[in-house]
């Protein structure tokens, strides 16, 4: 472009060449932002957008539009800066103190529902809920079923609460804890998690969007598993018999997670490969038929 933008549509297409320039978008995803920003500091709906694409950019609009766009180009998340990203269908607010769900995290919830009977009132746990997403989605899919989403931090909980309730997702209840630490004895079907898993000295931490994500969320001890350790040696007791365990893990972890897994005397094991063809999920089966203890 060599003339100063005017129309929203030029600015759109200035912002879109120095996405690309600044933080090596591909031309699509950096129209996509562009626009979205846009929409943002405009707010009006991607219809708007297309109908005035040659209205001029008022003054108002444009310094809004400058710093969302200045945050961006700092690196900062997209969805932070438009507070929102979709999951499983639904609109979900992210901040700083979530992590931003990913599209990888739909296998998990995949796996769920395909254990889960449309009409069977199931109890199911999400460890580490942060936004909300996994609880959500699948209680979004199957209202007669009972979540429980737990996360170690308050304010990740606070998010959580207010998407169930955007949404008006009834089926979830909320509930401050580090992994089982607080749950009272009780049950499960299904155990659900997408824990931190990543090594903690994985250079991608310092790279891209995860800098601005909640490190509690993504690093978990030098070779990533220490949290699905915890996980997987405490979670018998919480599972009714024959139930599930399901976990969310790195593309190299298969092996070590269905290890630990059978260490703690699960069964079936089996892993599901995410998108992208790689293995994303491990499940594992309570071999119980009756239960021992609490109920
Ligand atoms: N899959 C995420 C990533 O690699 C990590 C999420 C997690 O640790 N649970 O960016």
């Amino acid at each position: 472009m060599n003339h100063t933008p005017i129309t929203i549509r030029e600015h759109g297409l200035f912002a879109q060449q120095q996405l690309i320039q600044s933080l090596a978008l591909d031309s699509h995803e950096a129209q996509l932002e562009a626009q979205l920003l846009l929409q943002t500091a405009l707010k009006v709906e991607r219809a708007w957008l297309i109908a005035h694409e040659i209205d001029a950019l008022g003054a108002n609009n444009h310094a809004e539009f400058q710093t969302l766009l200045l945050r961006r180009l700092q690196g900062e998340p997209i969805a932070y800066i438009l507070g929102y990203r979709e999951f499983y269908g639904l609109k979900l607010c992210v901040t700083p103190d979530t992590l931003i769900p990913r599209p990888d995290t739909e296998t998990l919830v995949e796996a769920a529902l395909a254990k889960i009977p449309l009409h069977t009132k199931v109890e199911i746990l999400d460890l580490g809920t942060g936004a909300g997403a996994i609880a959500l989605a699948v209680a979004d899919h199957r209202p007669h079923a009972q979540l429980m989403a737990i996360d170690a931090s308050e304010n990740a909980l606070t998010i959580a609460q207010k998407n169930a309730k955007n949404l008006n997702i009834a089926n979830v209840q909320f509930l401050h804890s580090d992994w089982f630490s607080t749950i009272n004895p009780k049950r499960f079907d299904l155990i659900l998690s997408n824990p931190p898993y990543i090594e903690a000295s994985d250079t991608h931490l310092q790279q891209g969007d995860l800098r601005f994500e909640p490190i509690t969320a993504l690093a978990s001890g030098p070779d990533g598993l220490d949290d699905i350790r915890r996980i997987v040696q405490d979670c018998l007791v919480y599972l009714k018999p024959q139930g599930w365990l399901m976990l969310e893990h790195g593309f190299n972890q298969a092996q070590a997670v269905a290890d630990l897994m059978a260490d703690s005397g699960l069964v079936d094991i089996a892993t599901i490969k995410d998108l992208g063809g790689n293995d994303r999920v491990t499940i594992a089966k309570n071999p119980l038929i009756v239960s021992t203890h609490w109920h």
